[in-house]
């Protein structure tokens, strides 16, 4: 039996039942997959059914407020995901009127849709043969292949992308692409794969070969940046301030609290003398409490938090923010730290 007939085999008798599974809907099948990539299944799957309800087709996403639809994706994190599909839904509507891409090639033209969502649409939805390769199908090809080409290089992604087109040939490609992923993301895991219950250990090179855990290959290390970031919690009467982030940086859309960004970590004082902080209040300013610092990583940057709660006396930069009441802020989209930090119940203390 091929390899693929296996895979595929074992999906049919071991998958795992998810709603958007049993749909070929291109909507669902799209909300899905942006979802789920970079977001566990498990965590996707409430997130999923909520924004499905609010937004059961693309025409209700097309016609909704950018905030509904960032609220909706607050704690999922890659909030660019939902502003893109938010865009694309807008175009399918406008550019397409109202008509789903039915194409590899056309839904890549869709933003925030690259090779590996485009081919997971096309082929569960219109039965495209074209091989989706994520994280998972890469690290179960390098295995079953002992194909060691690092899979961050143009090279090895093209390398990979022949295996999977080899492996797809004249399979369901829906359920094939399905299979891969399902395998990947619960047999052939990262640190601990299941070879002992595989149902094609004996046809996996990199088993015989001892070489599993190598791979997949990587060529660059994943460089992490820090980043400090000094949030202001200024209190006047029942409200406090806001500003929506706008640049094209993490967040983009999201809510915050008045924000010191810094190279390095500084102590209170440091703060509170420099210059930023000055910009922002006259005289003496009375802090009522500064939290840890939290720890928040993004794939690419860690992030180093501390909240300042500010009686707001002296705070002059008040046009400059939103002034919303305590009991408002939970309407508004931020991100998943603050979010939490609120939640703690600092604000009404
Ligand atoms: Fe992955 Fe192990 Fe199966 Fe090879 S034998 S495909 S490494 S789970």
């Amino acid at each position: 039996m091929k390899i693929s007939d296996i895979i595929i085999d074992y999906y049919y008798k071991n998958k795992r039942e998810l709603v958007w599974r049993n749909t070929k809907n291109p909507y669902s099948i799209w909300v899905s997959e942006i979802m789920l990539q970079q977001t566990r299944v498990n965590q996707a799957k409430d997130f999923f059914n909520r924004f499905i309800s609010c937004f059961p087709d693309v025409q209700s996403l097309a016609e909704a407020d950018e905030n509904e639809v960032l609220k909706l994706w607050q704690g999922l994190g890659y909030y660019s995901r939902a502003r893109n599909m938010h865009l694309s839904a807008k175009f399918i509507v406008n550019e397409l009127k109202g008509s789903f891409p039915n194409k590899y090639e056309d839904l890549l033209k869709l933003k925030g849709v690259g090779e590996y969502t485009a081919a997971a649409i096309a082929s569960i939805s219109f039965n495209e043969q074209i091989a989706a390769v994520d994280g998972n199908v890469y690290r179960v090809l390098s295995r079953l292949f002992d194909e060691h080409s690092p899979i961050d290089t143009a090279k090895g992604k093209k390398r990979f992308k022949e295996l999977a087109a080899y492996m797809i040939e004249e399979q369901a490609p829906g359920d094939f692409n399905q299979a891969m992923m399902e395998f990947g993301a619960t047999v052939c895991i990262p640190a601990k794969p299941n070879c002992n219950q595989c149902p094609v250990s004996t046809q996996c090179l990199a088993l015989s070969k001892g070489t599993v855990l190598q791979l997949p290959s990587k060529k660059k290390a994943l460089k992490v940046k820090n980043r400090y970031l000094h949030y202001l919690i200024i209190i006047d009467n029942n409200n406090t301030f806001l500003q929506k982030r706008k640049n094209n940086d993490i967040w983009k859309g999201l809510y915050e609290f008045p924000l010191i960004e810094t190279q390095k970590q500084i102590n209170t004082q440091k703060l509170i003398s420099g210059d930023d902080f000055r910009k922002l209040f006259k005289g003496k300013v009375h802090i009522e409490h500064v939290s840890e610092e939290i720890k928040h990583r993004l794939s690419h940057q860690m992030l180093h938090i501390r909240f300042y709660k500010i009686v707001a006396e002296n705070f002059f930069e008040k046009t400059a923010y939103t002034s919303i009441s305590i009991d408002e802020i939970e309407k508004y989209p931020v991100p998943k730290v603050i979010d939490k930090y609120i939640r703690e119940g600092v604000l009404k203390n």
